[in-house]
């Protein structure tokens, strides 16, 4: 079995596991982490299958991040966060859990939400 038909998140793309769809192009997904650090805690993802930073190539990174700006944009009007942060783990022992490369975005509202 190739890593991309054993992935979850592309399992995610197919539509053979649900998600709560935040938004969705011809090769961008974005939904809400089942985790939710903070409400609101959203994974934007390329639909082409790519481990981590080091296989994305620079096409797929280009089509991805130029959609952050408006999905956290999205985020901001839907949640009123004060804040937001965007970040990647990759590999395991950077926290990769998930071997499907993906951004999080975790609103952050103050006081009220621990940093971690
Ligand atoms: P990582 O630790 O790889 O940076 O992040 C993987 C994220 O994927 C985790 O925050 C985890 O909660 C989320 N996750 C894992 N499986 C699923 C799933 O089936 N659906 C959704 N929506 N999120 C998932
Ligand atoms: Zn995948």
């Amino acid at each position: 079995m190739s890593e991309a038909n054993d992935c979850i998140f592309c399992k995610i793309i197919k539509g053979e596991i649900p998600c709560a769809k935040v938004y969705e192009d011809d090769d961008v997904l974005a939904f809400l982490d089942l985790g939710q650090v903070t409400k609101g805690h959203t994974l934007v993802i390329p639909k082409n299958h790519k481990k981590d930073i080091f296989e994305l190539d620079a096409e797929t990174a280009a089509k991805l991040y130029k959609r952050v700006p408006m999905i956290a944009s999205a985020l901001k009007k839907t949640f009123h966060p004060v804040g937001l942060n965007v970040l990647n783990n990759n590999g395991e022992p950077a926290g990769q859990s998930v071997l499907h490369y993906h951004i999080h975005l975790i609103p952050r509202y103050g006081s009220e939400d621990t940093f971690h």
